[in-house]
């Protein structure tokens, strides 16, 4: 019963909100739905949220939603046309919402109004995903005087990026409030939350949860340096890490990005938490049928470091094929998983007792060659557990009454859900379990399962036990 452990995220836009892709995509391998809302309006979103639920229906393991939140981004104000920015030339920015202007200089707004008072001289400025370059020369009443490093022609509400600028703003937008407000009345399993800073923000965005959704997982997407410094104490508070290498790549150096993927996987799995990577992994299926070879080796890369899941964002969103880029990312995976990984589970922190246990039922099962880890869990922690151990050969089933931590657990690596009602008496949960595995799945009567649960007794200790159809 080898399967693909490694999960594929698609998010969904323009070239994919709509039933027979979006079927299209979950043959060809999707496991998961991401609604970026940078990009949809609400609108867009319910209609995929409907979608995703219609499908669902008819799926044996269940599509769980993504919410991905704006967060505190800066964008160009508006222009009546574009504006062409040389080489060597000076220009103003501001900040403020009518800029005066500076001689006959050209003015760039905005969105963002303690932007003279936290950029400084010497700053580097940086527009539409870093094309554009400006560096700041000079403070001025009018704002900003900057030249400009790398031209190019500026449109309207282009994305703004400030390498290591502690920007001012808060960590979540009135936007974001409403787009939780609605991620809540939909019962999304997770809100990716954009540059997180620190683990405050995502406290902030748990008590914007509130009581009643607590069982959301939070994913914080690491995206520029404040988020890499604080790795630690991010992940720490938070359910899963998304290394953004979208923004990353321009808030930090290039060509430090492969070091800090590697170092933001290891810490967060070390910790324990799930970790998904993001951006630009099959960007060339955007247009083309097949993707380019480094990009297979970047997807490769991911799995031998043992991420959770890899996402698609603009190959599935606004792509040529959508379908067709999932099928691609699904086969690279089947193939890299073949190959030894890098083991980062090794350096697990174990110090809670449970997690000695799933680590003990990992081993086992791993020492008789089971055919499976069943997992019997109410929340999915025992699940999330097992995972953190990332078994090798061996599939994580994890057993629910619930469909939140079903949903909830469907970007775990290597982890496949089921449904079961639980009895009173945990050996009748046992053998309901065992009953649906042989109902759905190849199982032999010689093939053998190690099973961990804390909800099998009443009293609620850890078992471990080997069984058999
Ligand atoms: P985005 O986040 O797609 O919302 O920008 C991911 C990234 O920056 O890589
Ligand atoms: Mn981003």
């Amino acid at each position: 019963m080898i399967r693909r452990r490694t999960k594929i995220v698609c998010t969904v836009g323009p070239a994919s909100n709509d039933w027979d892709t979006m079927r299209a995509m979950q043959e060809a391998g999707m496991d998961a739905v991401r609604i970026n809302m940078s990009h949809a309006t609400q609108e867009d979103a319910s209609r995929c949220v409907d979608i995703v639920n219609r499908l669902n229906h008819e799926l044996r393991y269940p599509i769980p939603i993504m919410l991905d939140t704006n967060g505190p981004e800066i964008r160009t104000g508006m222009l009546s046309e574009p504006l062409l920015l040389k080489q060597g030339q000076l220009v103003v920015v501001s900040g403020s919402e009518k800029p005066e202007g500076l001689e006959n200089l050209p003015v760039i707004q905005v969105g963002y109004p303690r932007f003279e008072g936290t950029v400084r001289v010497g700053d580097t400025i940086r527009f539409d995903n870093g094309l554009i370059n400006l560096r700041v020369k000079d403070k001025t009443d009018q704002g900003l005087m900057c030249r400009v490093l790398d031209g190019g022609k500026l449109g309207s509400r282009k994305h703004v990026n400030l390498p290591g600028v502690f920007v001012e703003l808060p960590a979540i937008s009135a936007k974001d409030e409403e787009d939780v407000k609605f991620a809540k009345e939909h019962d999304v399993s997770f809100i990716a939350q954009s540059f997180v800073r620190s683990p405050s923000d995502i406290q902030a965005m748990r008590s914007l949860l509130g009581e009643s959704h607590q069982w959301v997982k939070v994913i914080a997407k690491i995206e520029n340096q404040e988020g890499v410094r604080e790795v630690e104490s991010i992940a720490s508070a938070s359910d899963a890490l998304m290394v953004a290498r979208g923004d990353l790549g321009i808030e930090t150096d290039i060509s430090a990005l492969p070091r800090l993927q590697r170092n933001l996987v290891q810490t967060t799995l070390k910790l324990g938490r799930r970790c998904l990577i993001a951006t630009h992994l099959l960007e060339s299926m955007v247009e083309n049928p097949i993707p380019t070879r480094a990009e297979t080796i970047d997807v490769a890369n991911a799995v031998y470091e043992g991420v959770d899941a890899v996402i698609l964002s603009a190959e599935t969103s606004v792509g040529q094929r959508p379908a067709v880029a999932v099928q691609q990312l699904r086969r690279i995976i089947e193939e890299s998983e073949q190959a030894p990984g890098l083991d980062f589970s090794q350096a697990l922190v174990t110090n809670d007792v449970k997690q000695n246990v799933a680590w003990s039922a990992v081993e086992l099962a791993e020492r008789i060659n089971a055919s499976g880890i069943m997992v019997v869990t109410r929340s999915g922690y025992m699940a999330d557990l097992v995972t953190n151990c990332a078994p090798l050969q061996v599939p994580i089933l994890a057993f629910s009454n619930s469909m939140k931590t079903r949903t909830r657990l469907m970007v775990n690596r290597g982890v496949y859900t089921h449904s079961i009602p639980f009895d009173s008496d945990p050996e009748k949960t046992i053998q309901t379990a065992l009953q649906v595995l042989a109902e759905r799945e190849k199982v032999q009567p010689s093939d053998r399962f190690v099973l961990v649960s804390d909800v099998l007794s009443h009293s609620g200790v850890e078992s471990i036990q080997i069984r058999q159809i």
